[in-house]
């Protein structure tokens, strides 16, 4: 959501004529933005850190505009501690004001200039020009913000923001506000909007994905999965995804659409937090193991080989070694095909912070070793599976390590359907494209192969 969301305020920036400059140009550049993520504690402390830092561009480059946005802006610990100790900072906006950003800055420049652009030398402050502006809720969705998309051929697209679920751990419902839908109308117009522009994949964008309630004037209410089936009729898409899924939300409609429309992709992130149903209660995430593992069944009943990927947080409050093997039980019996595992956090705000019982650091440590060891040995049987397979790998462009091959060939990477990574040997004119691959290897987190004629 907040890479979605840096797109969106480069595309904005790029149509009032900025350009991108890389981050070692901080001495010259009109602008930095930071977009900060509050999910994590250490994202507050790099925050922190990056911030100081800049005070020291500020002094080499006075006319440097310092701009903070995000969902740490949302929590008013982190803004009241920005406002008091970085007089530096000289924009401030949060996650429902995004699209007031450009005119923000002008504003900066305008309070700069009517009082003279003088930067307190002794102060080294831009506090008397600041624009801080920050919503507690979205006041209305704003369409048609233009976006500088990372991908030609991909992109992200925001169905809904915010939501009501109130995970005991997450600080998002706080950050993001309630549950609001867009428009199918609207939805289905970028789409479009983006084929015509050359995209092939979108990856459908809200905290719970599966609880989108739009509003269609021809034919009512939509649910999520309505919306999907109206989406696969873009002529030109070929491939749709969604994130993320709220396992209690999960509908029959929506693993039956994954056996039967060919433009949904066969993956699924199914976040499970942790196998251990007391823990579960804790978090509030109203599922039971038996529910989540029965959900896995029809997912695969429906659509044989899709891939599995979760979420699981290790060391949550209170959690006892009973409770964490049942969670090592359950990947096990999962067999993700990878997941992201966190050591549990606590964030200021969040129910389970005040809770008494928190797990000390180096229990929670060894536990997440031993669950990322069960994880890898799942991800790796699971890729193993894919050798002597033919893939439809879309090519995001080249390999990070090693660009030429030993054939004098670019090493391109791109994703399969169930969006495995894939390596392998191919020439520039492929990226962007559906190329087929032949897999010929795997190993815990990756595949490797050579393009097969079509
Ligand atoms: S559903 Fe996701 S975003 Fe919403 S509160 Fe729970 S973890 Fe946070």
């Amino acid at each position: 959501m907040n890479e979605h969301d840096s797109e969106i305020i480069s595309g904005m920036l790029a149509a009032r004529g900025y350009t991108p400059a890389s981050a070692a140009e901080v001495d010259v550049v009109d602008i930095v933005i930071i977009n900060t993520c509050s999910i994590r504690e250490n994202a507050d402390k790099r925050f922190f850190g990056t911030l100081g830092q800049l005070k020291k561009a500020k002094t080499k480059n006075p006319d440097l505009a310092v701009c903070v946005c995000g969902c740490m802006m949302q929590q008013e610990q982190i803004t009241g501690k920005i406002r008091r100790s970085y007089p530096w900072v000289d924009v401030i906006f949060g996650t429902h004001n995004i699209h007031e950003f450009p005119d923000m800055l002008q504003e900066l420049y305008d309070n700069r200039k009517r009082k003279g652009n003088r930067i307190d030398n002794k102060l080294r402050s831009s506090k008397e020009f600041r624009v801080d502006r920050i919503y507690e809720d979205r006041r209305e969705i704003v369409e048609e913000l233009p976006a500088n998309r990372l991908f030609a051929h991909k992109s992200f697209v925001n169905i809904m923001y915010g939501c009501n679920n109130f995970c005991t751990y997450c600080i998002v419902p706080y950050t993001r506000g309630r549950e609001q839908s867009r428009d199918p109308e609207n939805i289905i117009r970028e789409v479009r909007d983006l084929v015509i522009d050359g995209v092939k994949e979108v990856t459908l964008l809200g905290q719970n994905v599966n609880s989108y309630k739009g509003i269609s004037p021809e034919s009512g209410q939509w649910d999520f999965t309505d919306l999907i089936w109206a989406l696969s009729e873009t002529p030109g898409l070929e491939r749709i995804r969604f994130m993320t899924s709220h396992p209690k939300d999960l509908s029959d409609k929506l693993i039956d659409a994954f056996g039967r429309c060919d433009k949904l992709c066969n993956y699924i992130h199914l976040p499970v937090q942790s196998g251990s149903d007391t823990v579960l209660k804790r978090m509030n995430r109203k599922y039971d193991r038996k529910s989540y593992l029965e959900l896995v069944r029809k997912i695969r009943q429906a659509a044989p080989g899709i891939a599995i990927s979760t979420d699981i947080i290790v060391g949550f409050p209170g959690e006892t070694e009973e409770e964490f093997e049942e969670t090592l039980a359950l990947a096990q019996d999962v067999r993700y095909d990878s997941a992201f595992t966190f050591l549990y956090s606590p964030r200021q705000g969040t129910p389970a912070a005040e809770y008494e019982d928190q797990i000390p650091e180096d229990i929670k440590h060894r536990r997440f070793n031993r669950l990322v060891d069960i994880i890898n040995e799942g991800s790796k049987s699971r890729n193993a599976a894919f050798v002597g397979r033919t893939c439809r790998v879309l090519v995001d462009g080249p390999a990070r390590k090693q660009s030429v091959s030993e054939e004098g060939k670019i090493l391109l990477n791109g994703r399969t359907e169930e969006f495995k990574l894939v390596d392998f040997a191919g020439s520039e004119d492929m990226i962007g494209r559906i190329i087929h691959v032949k897999i010929n290897d795997s190993n815990t987190f990756s595949l490797r192969g050579e393009a097969v004629n079509d």
